[in-house]
């Protein structure tokens, strides 16, 4: 069975409202996180969170309007590499990287893990792919945080079939068995961004999905409430935005499942089945 250890990897702050309806203007911090995800077929990350690229990269040119609409927060400390290494694994043990989506707050830290494998969905490549300038932005997507050689090392799931889930995984039937021992099936997850996709990781306890940017808060997938109208502005599209919310919901309400969302900013929030870097 395979774990999953938390890492935070910098934040950015948003008025609350931006992120779920009706719920005011106070500014609400969201963390980065990226996740270590140890399975029998050797060790896989989920997304990177911030790194001191994105700095470099958002420091010239049009790509400071995406620094200037989202300021974060990065202190080296905070560097996954760094992370991973107290936690005992070194940049060239991952073997693979999986990119739930090419937004930069999770690819930030790709050039890092120069060896890995990477693996994303192709619709969410194509969609970036020689993307610049302001059409980038638009993105949220800043090219020069990928590393040179990504076309070389880069694979796409869906050359991995899909297969059934478990039933007590509906609303979701079908995933595609990227370790190839039963432990990360990757599932669909539209709306966000084109080829927006999410995790089911088999652990003892039980099944985590990693959803990514399916949602920004838990509230919303809890209590079946979206972000503002606004937000549909960067987002891909509403309708199956709110279908994939939707199914958060039922997934949420059935127990079966923990959810696992990139942004949630509280530490209670995660149940004792995930380890979190840094807590005893
Ligand atoms: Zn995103």
């Amino acid at each position: 069975m395979a774990s999953i250890t938390a890492f935070r990897v910098g934040h950015c702050t948003h008025p609350s409202c931006m992120v779920l309806k009706g719920s005011g203007l106070a500014s609400r911090c969201f963390p980065s996180r990226a996740y270590l995800i140890e399975t029998r077929a050797g060790l896989y990350l989920w997304d990177t969170g911030y790194a001191e690229h994105f700095r470099t990269a958002t420091s010239r040119g049009v790509y400071r309007m995406y620094a200037w609409v989202t300021p974060i927060s990065f202190d080296a400390h905070e560097s996954l590499q760094g992370q991973l290494r107290a936690h005992g694994v070194a940049p060239g043990d991952i073997y693979t990287l999986l990119l739930s989506h090419f937004h930069a707050d999770h690819i930030a830290g790709m050039r890092d893990f120069p060896g890995a494998r990477l693996m994303c969905s192709k619709p969410g490549w194509d969609a970036v792919r020689g993307l610049s300038g302001v059409a980038a932005v638009r993105q949220a997507f800043v090219p020069e945080l990928l590393p040179p050689d990504i076309a070389a090392r880069l694979s796409f799931v869906e050359s991995v079939p899909e297969t059934a889930l478990p039933t007590a995984l509906q609303p979701f039937t079908m995933g595609r068995d990227v370790s190839g021992t039963g432990e990360i099936y990757i599932v669909d997850l539209p709306g966000h961004a084109v080829g927006h996709i999410g995790a089911f990781v088999l652990q003892d306890g039980g099944w985590t999905l990693l959803a990514s940017d399916a949602a920004w808060v838990p509230e919303s997938f809890q209590q079946l409430r979206g972000p503002s109208e606004l937000s549909f502005l960067i987002q891909h599209r509403r309708a199956p935005y709110y279908a994939t919310l939707n199914r958060l919901h039922q997934l949420h309400r059935s127990g079966n499942a923990q959810i696992r969302i990139t942004h949630e900013d509280t530490l209670g929030y995660i149940p004792a089945s995930i380890t979190v870097a840094g807590r005893p």
